[in-house]
């Protein structure tokens, strides 16, 4: 039997729609509007369509959203000032720095210098700390829709063996951190570029989660029959999207598969706004 297709898609649009119920009622009780800013430095094609996508997604919940363009050639003090302006800012709750940044300029400290109670994204130390204690305060977006996913597709956890392809400390490392967490109750293993005869650990893994950023580098025969797998790759292969995983080969030996796209890829957007909407009920004041 061919796998089962986990839809991002239907998924990430029940979760928009349920931010954009609670926006309404946050409005009609506090009066306060979630409101994200997204800062785009430069004009990486890529990181453009990112950003329209996000703010289309603000639009249509009811949430506002403002986008800062700079320039490709903007030094890291200007930056740095706009981040801080954007904190004081009490009219804005949720700030995104769209990545990658350009080569001369210091993510790390960009990223750093973002108000932990606006950071949306959910890169700050600060927030990673809390996530890792099992008491966030926002959820990494891209982990977060993935275990929507699972929860929503009534994917058991408890006891089974996850294995997470890729480290980055925006996918991998976090994805991780959520699948550990009491109540999640997964047994872990990240696999990374370093990683010996990572097929044989793949087989393994009852949910196989490919944060690699190679197309197709899960091949059918790195799946373990039965196995669910989340594919959180995005790659472009000849102006066409490509994952992380052999999408053909796996449907004939996995139980459920996220497609791409229309996978992982809208449940990330779906989970900025989830955290707009929280870092606007920080500031309400409503929990
Ligand atoms: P990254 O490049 O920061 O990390 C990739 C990881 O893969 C690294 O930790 C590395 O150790 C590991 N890796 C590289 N080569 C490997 C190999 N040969 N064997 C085993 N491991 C290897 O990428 P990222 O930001 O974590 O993103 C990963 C992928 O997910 C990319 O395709 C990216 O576009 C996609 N992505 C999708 C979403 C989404 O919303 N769906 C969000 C973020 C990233």
């Amino acid at each position: 039997m061919p796998a089962q297709i986990i839809d991002g898609k239907a998924i990430a649009e029940s979760v928009r729609n349920q931010v954009a119920a609670e926006t309404q009622q946050l409005i009609s009780d506090t009066g306060v509007l979630p409101h994200l800013a997204a800062v785009l430095v430069g004009n990486d094609p890529a990181s453009e369509v990112y950003v329209r996508n996000k703010e289309r997604a603000c639009q249509k919940a009811g949430l506002k959203s403002t986008l800062h363009r700079l320039d490709a050639a903007t030094t890291q003090a200007d930056l740095l000032v706009l981040i801080d302006t954007l904190n004081l800012d009490a009219g804005v709750h949720g700030i995104l720095v769209q990545l990658p940044l350009p080569k001369h300029l210091d993510s790390t400290q960009i990223l750093d210098a973002i108000l932990p109670t606006k950071d949306v994204d959910a890169f700050h130390p600060e927030n990673t700390g809390l996530m890792l204690q099992g008491r966030p305060r926002f959820l990494p977006c891209t982990p977060a829709g993935v275990m929507k996913m699972l929860q929503v597709s009534k994917i058991q956890t408890a006891g089974r063996h996850a294995v997470v392809i890729g480290r980055s400390d925006i996918v991998g490392k976090p994805m991780a951190a959520l699948l550990v967490q009491k109540g999640v109750d997964a047994t872990v293993t990240i696999c990374h570029s370093r990683t010996t005869d990572i097929g044989a650990v793949c087989r393994t893994a009852d949910i196989l989660i490919a944060a690699v950023g190679i197309p197709e580098f899960v091949t059918g025969d790195m799946i373990k029959p039965g196995a669910v797998v989340i594919d959180v790759g995005i790659n472009r292969v000849n102006e066409r999207l490509v994952g992380d995983v052999d999408f053909t080969a796996a449907m004939t030996v996995a139980s459920s598969i996220t497609p791409v796209p229309g996978g992982v890829g809208p449940m990330t957007i779906a989970m900025l706004l989830q955290n707009t909407l929280t870092a606007a009920r920080i500031v309400a004041g409503v929990s």
